[in-house]
């Protein structure tokens, strides 16, 4: 207001006021564009999602959730299933998808380079095996532990989940405690380089309802188990905060971290390429 009384004082004020006025001006044009730049630059959901949009339109079907919200239906079965070739727990066959039973015959091996050894005891489930093992449980415990999942809402018959193990749990009832053993404790470390996630964590039974299953992987992709890994994020809340960014309400909080430095592999039309 102090400019404005000056402009009134007399010529010579106004004469100064006209080169102050416009310098002002100037500044004033320089300081609001300067403050839009940081605008846009922080706010707004302007960050990008931490998954390109390729990967999130999931052609592929990595990404597919399935929970009891989230049911597949009598029909839902993989078009590439093959006999997985890593080592089971049994000699009965094992399916999973193709890519995925790549994956997990490199996790194996790579798990072999470091002295473990792994067993899958269960990948793909069909509806109809599903709905038979839940009817059993509900038969013999005459109540739904959740331990089993019901037909249709197991991670099982995407052809993507497996139960991986070590030698001491064969035959044996599956706890948590194995993911305090050595091979628990490497999966978790490592399986995200090869494209899986723990499907159920331990700290996040409230998020999936599902009970801690450290034995529990599900293939979800590299660049998406990097980032679930790393973001400490579920499948589930990976479609919440895709469902926040296609609603603008995305706040940006990730940022990459201590999972940057994986070294993944690439499953390329079934080759696999280590190191990229
Ligand atoms: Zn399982």
């Amino acid at each position: 207001m102090a400019g404005m009384v000056s402009l009134f004082r007399g010529q010579r004020d106004v004469a100064r006021a006209r080169l102050v006025l416009p310098a002002l001006l100037i500044a004033v044009l320089i300081i609001a564009v300067m403050a839009g730049c940081a605008a846009a630059e922080d706010g707004g959901g302007a960050d990008p999602f931490p998954l390109s949009d390729e990967i999130m339109a999931d052609a592929d079907g990595y990404l597919i959730l399935v929970n009891t919200e989230n049911l597949l239906t009598s029909t839902d079965k993989p078009a590439d299933l093959v006999n997985v070739s890593a080592r089971k727990t049994s000699s009965t066959a094992i399916q999973m998808r193709e890519p995925v039973s790549l994956a997990l015959s490199a996790l194996f091996d790579a798990a072999k380079e470091d002295g473990l050894t792994l067993y899958i005891h269960s990948g793909y489930r069909s509806y109809q095996t599903q709905r038979d093992m839940f009817a059993l449980r509900m038969e013999r415990l005459g109540y739904d532990d959740k331990m089993v999942q019901r037909a249709g809402a197991s991670d099982h018959q995407t052809g993507m989940g497996a139960d991986v193990i070590n030698k001491a749990l064969i035959g044996q009832r599956f706890g948590e405690s194995f993911g305090g053993t050595k091979e628990g404790l490497w999966l978790a470390e490592r399986c995200a380089e090869f494209g899986f996630v723990i499907r159920y964590p331990k700290d996040k039974v409230g998020v999936t309802g599902i009970e801690y299953e450290p034995w529990h992987l599900r293939y979800v992709g590299l660049e998406a188990a990097r980032y679930m890994t790393d973001a400490g994020v579920t499948l589930e809340e990976l479609w919440e905060q895709w469902e926040a960014y296609q609603a603008g309400e995305w706040v940006g909080a990730y940022s990459p971290g201590a999972a940057g430095s994986i070294e993944p592999f690439i499953v390329d039309d079934g080759e696999l390429i280590i190191g990229e």
